[in-house]
């Protein structure tokens, strides 16, 4: 049976896909940094005859996720799809803290996660994707990590300044360019995705009540990506209407 890894799943956009994947029969292995919040999602996905189970996974703490890839190894032997979703937003939600446009320390904290913890979660585990037949790994990036639309005075996303976010997305967009051409030779595909402005805790209150999309509608682009055939795309970029400008 196919199976799939999704961090920062105990809620959100990545329970969402969790839920998807598990209802298109895949086997979810749902990350959660908070063990308790872990298996109170996978309740949730089991009462729904989904075949989930929790592992517990702080991406930020490299020795945990090797120990929880070694569980994977031991319990499933290969990993078909990972999803790195598990993603912070910190110049938002701690704003209090944050100095002025270069603070170093909010840029280490969201680079902590939302970019070492992606490359220490896909170091540890790329041995067990490349034991699965056809691995695929989907980084949830987004358009706020597009230099083009960055740029582009007539993208919606152009008056959005949140430089520790926006920088980390660039650089998960280059991992993903980067790593699809390492792999190139093996049937391991790696895309970003952009799941939208989607209805969650991730850009505080203000951010969840103005945002158009739900969880579910954000995390359909994601659990696509995760499924695409062995002719679909690798090292691409992409929203629910098709490619993203990078
Ligand atoms: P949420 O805040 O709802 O969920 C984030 C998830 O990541 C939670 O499960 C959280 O766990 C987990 N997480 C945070 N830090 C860590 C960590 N160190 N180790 C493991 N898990 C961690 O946000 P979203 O669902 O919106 O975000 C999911 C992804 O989607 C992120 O990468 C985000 O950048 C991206 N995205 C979201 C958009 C939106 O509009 N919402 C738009 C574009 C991209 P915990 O519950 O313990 O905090």
């Amino acid at each position: 049976m196919t199976n799939a890894l999704i961090t920062g799943a105990n809620k959100g956009i990545g329970f969402a896909v969790a839920g998807q994947l598990g209802r298109s029969g895949v086997k979810v292995l749902v990350g959660a940094r908070d063990a308790e919040k872990g298996d109170e999602a996978v309740k949730i996905l089991r009462a729904q005859r989904i075949d989930a189970e929790a592992v517990e996974i702080d991406v930020t703490d490299p020795a945990g996720v090797r120990a929880a890839a070694a569980r994977v190894r031991e319990e499933h032997g290969h990993l078909d799809v990972l999803v790195n979703n598990a993603g912070v937003l910190p110049e938002v939600t701690a704003a209090e803290r944050v100095t002025g446009p270069m603070d170093l320390e909010m840029f280490r904290t969201t680079f902590e996660t939302n970019v070492f913890g992606t490359i220490a979660v896909t170091e540890a585990f790329l041995p067990l994707l490349r034991a699965a037949p056809a691995g695929r790994i989907v980084n949830v990036s987004s358009t706020m990590g597009s230099l083009a639309d960055q740029t582009d005075p007539d993208s919606v996303y152009y008056g959005q300044v949140v430089p520790a976010y926006q920088t980390s997305k660039v650089a998960l967009n280059a991992i993903t360019v980067a790593l699809s051409k390492a792999l190139a030779e093996t049937e391991i595909k790696v895309n970003s995705v952009c799941p939208g402005w989607v209805q969650t805790d991730l850009g505080g209150p203000e951010n969840k009540a103005a945002a158009p999309m739900t969880p579910d509608q954000g995390a359909a682009v994601v659990t696509r990506m995760a499924l695409i055939a062995g002719d679909g795309p690798t090292g691409g970029f992409f929203d629910q209407d098709g490619p993203v400008r990078w």
